[in-house]
């Protein structure tokens, strides 16, 4: 059988970024060919290698080029501190937009019994490992304001507990049913600055 056509290949490829449908996917088909064939050989050149090289930070489970990312790496983070995140943008995000000197343990998402996701799935055995090496003494709970992102955070509260550590939940500001990714810096902060002992 022949495959479809280049660009009917191409228009389908487009497809796999979020928000792009047939539409969109054929206007940037068109876009490229038509007025920047530079700029999309760049893009295939980079992301080719971005999905090479780019892999998980062992420690921290973020996206990382080595096997410790440069968070984990750096000795002037505060190993007292970890702040418990779903996604490595949600991590971004947060590192942008406040002064956070503490470090980061990335999920990967949340549990979804349903989906067959359960806490091995999102690392909470390896997290609940690097609890027992008892550097951590506070973790800053900031999975989703959703309903499954409170579940995990009740999860690895009860971890935590379990081994007489802290855990604060950043709560004011950031609406429920909300997601981090979407809410503005200054909020994000406020609601950082705002977290509460549970
Ligand atoms: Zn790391």
């Amino acid at each position: 059988m022949n495959s479809p056509p280049l660009l009917q290949q191409l228009i389908t490829a487009l497809r796999c970024l979020p928000g792009v449908g047939a539409k969109s996917g054929q206007r940037m088909a068109y876009h490229l060919l038509e007025r920047d064939r530079d700029g999309a050989r760049h893009l295939a050149r980079v992301l080719a290698e971005a999905m090479d090289r780019i892999g998980h930070c062992s420690r921290c489970r973020t996206l990382s080029e080595t096997e410790l990312c440069s968070l984990c790496a750096n000795p002037q983070r505060d190993a007292s501190q970890l702040c418990i995140v779903e996604t490595p943008a949600d991590q971004a995000i947060i590192e942008q937009a406040i002064d956070y000197r503490g470090n980061y343990y990335v999920l990967g998402g949340h549990l979804s019994p349903l989906d067959g996701i359960g806490p091995k799935e999102i690392g909470l055995e390896q997290l609940d490992q690097r609890l027992a090496e008892g550097e951590v003494k506070e973790i800053i709970l900031a999975t989703n304001p959703t309903v499954e992102g409170e579940a995990t955070a009740q999860y690895i509260h009860d971890m935590a507990r379990a081994r007489q550590i802290k855990t604060t939940r950043i709560a004011q500001g950031v609406p429920m049913g909300g997601e981090l990714e979407y809410v503005d810096g200054a909020t994000l902060a406020h609601a950082f600055r705002g977290r509460s002992e549970i």
